[in-house]
Formats: structure tokens, sequence, C-alpha cells
């Protein structure tokens, strides 16, 4: 099966006033930018479809032709980069005849979805999901349906995690899934709308941010400004977790809260839960710089840049290999060994899924000879794949699957290993989320099945 991951920015924008909103769309593009940095994709809207799509960042892929278009709407992607063979035939946004789409999520029951759609007939170009969901809205809208019951008809079908942003009939319109599991929020002034993954890309534009689309809730602004809303399948908010944890950028509100303050108080909490006698506290950067923040308030502890990253290195994560990985690492990370010789550390990280990142990061910081290395996690052991959107790879992969903490922590060669406990990251990011890679329980039934034939298969693993 085809693994394709779909972390992903969208951005949505109309103006009422029929201003050109490509400036707008782009710079909500960047504000996205790092959910995805492997190809984007920007559809103009004025009566008919404008199309810019290419394979990099946003600043490589669109130029000064598609900025200065005149459209008074658009939708637009970054797509987040997989090591699933990509090419252009799956950027999005997708268009059918009159309707554009793109989403940020993913469909578990994207193969069966696909195969019910090709029985009728609809050629699929790419192995995206957005295409799934164009065809999905299609078919009924062919039909004569409204956009409100082409949703919720695709709504009651899809299973799975979606964000979604549409042009269609000379309007906007956007919807989430009914457990609002990836983000989506809003802004509007000066007779933009504008609709995003993250607040930053209403900031990069200048919009007040106006709350978070609603778990089921279908959105549609029309060439006037005429807004429609409301909850078409609300099964009850199950926001991502790992958004707090690792994925939104800190500066973001994400479901109504400040990323920042929330990786804040995972610090905080760790510092309750494990608290150490130490010197220094020090994050892996980027992510996980404001739990370490919050933790050294906590506990007192000097807060200090221990670890360099070199920004010019790309995202190791997503490399083929474990050799690759590891040599990437190694180049992005570069611990200051004048800061930490002779200290008790604490270090912090953001999560561990494979270990390749910390079990380098922790043989380079012992040859810089701390006293002590205490290892800290702001998100509770990953178990379990995620199917709905972020990428987590398979169970035999997740060293959590394979070692108790114990074990990680010998392996890993630290003087001490304590992960946020289940609990903890609940009281922190509230009950209402989705925790199904460190539980194991999955929202929807397709997502469930998947993971069941998956375990079935590898039948020797823990979970
Ligand atoms: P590992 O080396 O344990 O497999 O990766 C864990 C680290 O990768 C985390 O600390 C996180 O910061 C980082 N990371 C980078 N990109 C991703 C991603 O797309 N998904 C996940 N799950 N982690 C990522
Ligand atoms: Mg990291």
């Amino acid at each position: 099966m085809d693994e394709k991951r779909e972390e992903c920015g969208v951005v949505a924008v109309i103006s009422k006033n029929k201003k050109p909103v490509a400036p707008l769309v782009y710079r909500g593009m960047v504000g996205v930018q790092h959910r995805g940095q492997d190809a984007a994709g920007m559809v103009l809207y004025d009566g008919s479809f404008y199309k810019k799509k290419g394979m990099g960042l946003v600043s490589e892929v669109i130029g000064d032709v598609d900025l200065s278009q005149p459209h008074w709407a658009g939708i637009a992607h970054t797509r987040y980069p997989t090591t699933a063979t990509a090419t252009i035939k799956d950027v999005q946004p997708s268009v059918s005849g009159s309707l554009a789409v793109a989403h940020n999520g993913h469909i578990a029951n994207y193969w069966e979805l696909r195969k019910e759609l090709e029985e009728k007939k609809y050629v699929f170009e790419g192995t995206v999901d957005s295409e799934v969901i164009l065809y999905l809205l299609t078919e009924r809208l062919r039909e004569g349906a409204s956009i409100k019951e082409a949703v919720l008809s695709a709504m009651e079908k899809l299973d799975g995690a979606y964000s979604v942003v549409g042009i269609y009939d000379r309007k906007l319109f956007v919807f989430r899934d009914p457990h609002g599991i990836r983000p989506l929020v809003y802004g509007e002034n000066e007779g933009n709308f504008v609709f995003c993954s993250e607040s930053t890309s209403l900031d990069m534009n200048g919009v007040p941010y106006g709350g978070s689309v609603g778990p089921g809730e279908l959105i549609i602004i029309d060439e006037n400004g005429e807004r429609k809303d409301g909850a078409l399948l609300d099964k009850g908010a199950r926001h991502c977790m790992f958004e707090y944890v690792y994925f939104s950028r800190p500066d973001s509100i994400i479901n109504g809260r400040l990323v920042e303050h929330v990786r804040k108080e995972l610090g905080r909490q760790l510092a309750e839960e494990s608290a150490v006698e130490a010197d220094l506290v020090i994050p892996v950067p980027d992510t996980a710089r404001s739990a370490a923040l919050g933790f050294a308030q906590a506990t007192g502890i000097e807060y200090t840049e221990g670890i360099i990253k070199n920004r010019y290195v790309g995202r190791t994560f997503i490399m083929p290999d474990q050799e690759s990985r590891i040599r990437a690492v190694r180049m992005k990370i570069n611990p200051i060994k004048k800061v930490i010789e002779g200290k008790r550390i604490v270090v912090f990280d953001d999560s561990i899924v494979r270990g390749t990142t910390i079990k380098e990061v922790i043989s380079m910081l012992r040859a810089c000879k701390p006293k002590e290395i205490h290892l800290r996690i702001t998100c509770p052991p990953i178990m379990s794949p995620c199917f709905y959107g972020v990428d987590m790879p398979t169970f035999e992969e997740l060293i959590a699957n394979n070692k108790s903490v114990g074990e990680i922590e010998k392996y890993l060669g630290v003087d001490s290993l304590h992960y946020i406990s289940l609990g903890g990251l609940k009281k922190v990011v509230g009950e209402k989320s989705c925790f199904a890679c460190v539980t194991g329980e999955y929202l929807t039934p397709a997502a469930a099945k998947e993971a069941k034939e998956r375990r079935n298969r590898n039948g020797s693993h823990k979970c």
C-alpha cells in the first residue's frame, strides 16, 4: 500500500470587495511552510481557475506572475515531504470542472473509497487523498446537490482527519472532520476572509485571529461576503495532541490555545512528574525550547542553549534509511562543549519516534563530558502509527514498541529518562484530544481496522 502522509498546510482567501487575493494567499502559504516543504500549490479564482503548482518551497514555486493575478478568491496547499515517490501529480489543490479542493489530514479509508469511485469511472491522477474528497463532492454536486448536501454526504463516507478548503460556484467553503483532528482557523479584515491551518498565516497578513472552525463544521462564504456556518456532523472534538507537542509553530493558536503556552505547561508538568537535581536545562532545538523553559522556570534550574541547530540542513526525519538519518542529524545538530562539560544537564526533546535523533544527540552530548544527562520527553512513548496525518512510522520502527522505558534509558546511555505521563499530557492538552499514537485507541473504524491488520502482520510485537 502506498504510504502518503498528509501533514501539510492549507490556506483559503476570498475578498468580498473583489480585490486580488494572490498576495494574501502567498503570505498565508509562507505562514504554514513548516507544515510542508516539499511542494506547493495555489489555485486562484474569478469565475475560472488559475493554477500554479510545483515541487519546492513556496518562494521557489510561486513567482511574480502568479502574485500579480487579479483573482478575488484562492486556495493553496503546502505539502509535507514523504518518503514515497512524490510527483507533481500529487501536488494539491486538486481541480475537477468547476470545483477545487485542498486538504490537510489523512483519509484512513482512502483505498476503499477510491475503488468505489473508480468503479463509477472517476479517473485518479495521483494518490493524494484530496482527489477522493474532490470526486465525492463532484458526484453529489453533479446530481444538483448544494455544497452543504455534498459535504455532508462526503463526511458520512470519509473516515479520518481532514481540514478541507475549496472553491465552487463563486463561493469559498471550508470544513473540518467530525472530530476536528487537524487544525483550521480563520480571521477577517478589510473584506478579506482568510482560513488556514495555523494562525501564523493570519499573522503574516495582519489579519486578526477570529477563531477555530468547529468539529464537523462547514463554513461557506459567497462572493459578497455572506457567511453560512454550522456543524453538519459533530462527533465531539478530538484534536491531535501532536500538533501541540511537535507539529505546530509555537506562535500559533491551535483550537483556541497558544502553542507556546501549552508547551511551557508540558515542561512544568514534567517538572512535577520528574524533577531532578541538575545544573542546566538544555533543549533539543527547536521544538523542545518552550517546554524546557517551562521546566527551568518551575525547578529554578538555569536554562541555556547548549545544542545549536544548523538551519540550512533539511528535515532528517524523512530520510529514507537509518544511516543517512544519522549522518544528517550529526550535520544538523552541534552541542557546545564549553557549556556542557562537567555539568549535570537535563535535556529536553518533544518526542521519541524511532529513537534515531535522540540516540545521536545523546552520544554527541556524552562526547562533551557532562557529569550527568537526564532526558525529559514531552510526549508519552509513541507505540502506534498515526492514520490521521502525522508521519509516524510502522509499528516495527517505533522504538517504544520494541523496548521498555528502562531499556530505552540504557540504550541511550542516559542517567535518567522520563516521558510525560499520559495523565499529565491529558491534563495539559485536554481530554478532548486524539492520543491514538500513544494509546493505540483510534477514533474511527477504518483506522482501527488498519491498525489491527498491521498488528496481526507483525504479531511478534508488544502492542
Ligand atoms: P526519531 O529520530 O525518534 O525517529 O524522531 C523523533 C524526532 O523527529 C522528534 O523529536 C521530532 O522533533 C522530529 N520529527 C521531525 N519530523 C517529524 C515528523 O514528521 N513526524 C514525527 N513524528 N516526528 C518528527
Ligand atoms: Mg526534534
